[in-house]
């Protein structure tokens, strides 16, 4: 079965590095709006997955 919370968790960080890549806001610690929801989203997607990894676990 494919891991489709971990594929969401990477893709949300790959698309939030490449925005912080090419936005000189964000480059600036001033998070652009865009940003803060993918920030948000990654966030999100890092919590559920990490908290299902500890439940794994015990
Ligand atoms: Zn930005």
């Amino acid at each position: 079965m494919p891991d489709d919370l971990y594929e969401r968790h990477m893709t949300a960080h790959r698309t939030l590095t490449a925005h912080r890549t090419d936005c000189s806001a964000c480059r600036s610690q001033q998070t652009c709006p865009p940003g803060k929801r993918m920030v948000e989203s990654f966030t999100r997607l890092q919590d559920a997955y990490l908290a299902r990894q500890k439940n794994k676990r015990d």
